[in-house]
């Protein structure tokens, strides 16, 4: 689960990590008050107008901008609210913004050498372990830095057994080409940071800049946070953090009646028991020169009811041409879920794309028998292949 920037900052500073200090404004007035209250805690006049779409980037799309006082405050807030926000990371119609992040503004005027860096913790998936990957060279894209200068980023393993020692977090402060007072505040920062990722069950914590003042405070300027999934539960705050505004609809419905549902770019919609099984159907779909509309696990249950619900979120999708159904009859037998594509069909009564479906495992013969006499567009297959060369005779 992804969460906005001013949270993923709560969860940084409730672990100790510095960072820019904001308060959210969701309309130009709500802006005004947060300006004028940051100025009490923090001294500062000049603030940042920062949008809070779950997407990076917003610096060039123009949602990162500087306010030098109330009135700029009160415009650049009223301007970026309610704006569709287009990044190099959104859509083409980009982001509807509904709320700002009103920050403290951090780059102090007349500093001539604030220091940017990135940093990041996550799951070294190639070697079991978390990471911080960190470069000297922050405040831009990290793609960019990996294709053009790689040799500028700079990773360090932890062992999960012990976490992350205090010798790491000297590296690479180090290896940041830090002395002094800024050293010991990036050993502070690495280690409160790493902390934050741990404890919270993240997936992925980057932070991007990472700011170095002039006098020498390390601070997070940006947060991208990745919550698992399957750690909420053990964090209900967290939890509650979830903005289904920034969601796609259709994951958010399919998540609600409790299917695997992942939206893709394709024309052919499929619906399949088990994510293996899933997979292997989608690149069936692909060898069949069509592309998946979605990746679709009903799990074991594919009674007519969930078959429903299926078909109904496949169809939500303008540019399904076909939908291939996939399962393999194990606990479920074939002929109750051949009996639920037929009784789905007929309920929902609007199907107008053709339908392949193939059975294999327990009665598909008779699955076979009750999809062939149903009278309606729906094709049987047996084998795999049959299936593909059936998926592409109705895409020709
Ligand atoms: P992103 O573009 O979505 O990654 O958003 P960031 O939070 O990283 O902000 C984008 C850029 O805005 C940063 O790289 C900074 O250069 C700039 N920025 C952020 N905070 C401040 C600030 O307090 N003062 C000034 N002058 N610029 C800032
Ligand atoms: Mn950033």
């Amino acid at each position: 689960m992804n969460i906005h920037e001013y949270q993923g900052k709560e969860i940084l500073n409730s672990f100790g990590v510095r960072i820019q200090r904001g308060i959210v404004a969701h309309n130009a007035k709500e802006a005004v008050d947060a300006a004028k209250e940051l100025t009490e805690q923090t001294g500062t006049g000049w603030h940042v107008i920062k949008a809070q779409v779950h997407a990076g980037g917003r610096g060039k799309g123009g949602g990162v901008k500087l306010a030098k006082n109330l009135k700029e405050v009160e415009e650049i807030a009223g301007q970026i609210i309610g704006m569709n926000l287009v990044t190099p990371q959104t859509s083409a119609e980009g982001k509807k913004v509904h709320q700002v992040l009103v920050a403290e503004d951090v780059y102090y005027p007349g500093d001539s050498e604030p220091e940017e860096y990135y940093m990041s913790v996550l799951l070294n998936r190639a070697t079991g372990r978390n990471m911080v990957m960190y470069s000297t060279e922050g405040g831009m894209d990290i793609e960019t830095v990996a294709e053009n200068t790689p040799h500028l980023i700079f990773t360090e393993e932890i062992d999960p057994a012990v976490g992350i020692m205090p010798f790491q977090a000297r590296r690479i402060a180090f290896n940041l080409g830090l002395s002094g007072a800024a050293f010991k505040e990036m050993t502070k920062f690495v280690i409160a940071l790493y902390t934050a990722y741990e404890k919270s069950d993240s997936s992925l914590f980057e932070i991007n800049p990472v700011l170095k003042t002039s006098d020498d405070k390390i601070l997070a300027v940006d947060a991208k946070v990745s919550l698992d999934d399957n750690g909420l539960y053990r964090h209900k705050d967290y939890a509650e953090m979830r903005d289904i505004r920034e969601e796609n609809p259709v994951e958010v419905e399919a998540k609600k009646v409790g299917l695997n549902y992942v939206d893709l770019d394709g024309n052919v919609g499929c619906m399949v028991n088990g994510a293996g099984l899933a997979m292997a159907t989608m690149d069936l779909i692909k060898q069949a020169g069509g592309e998946p509309a979605n990746f679709l696990d009903v799990g074991g249950t594919a009674d007519a009811k969930r078959v429903e619900e299926a078909f109904r979120l496949i169809l939500k999708d303008e540019n399904v041409k076909a939908i291939l159904i996939n399962i393999f009859g194990g606990i479920v037998r074939c002929d109750r879920v051949a009996q639920g594509v037929v009784d789905a069909y007929k309920n929902m009564g609007n199907i107008n794309v053709p339908i392949i479906v193939r059975l294999q495992g327990t009665n598909a013969d008779i699955a076979k028998e009750l999809i062939d006499n149903s009278g309606l567009d729906v094709q049987s297959a047996v084998e795999f292949q049959e299936a593909a060369d059936k998926v592409q005779a109705v895409l020709a």
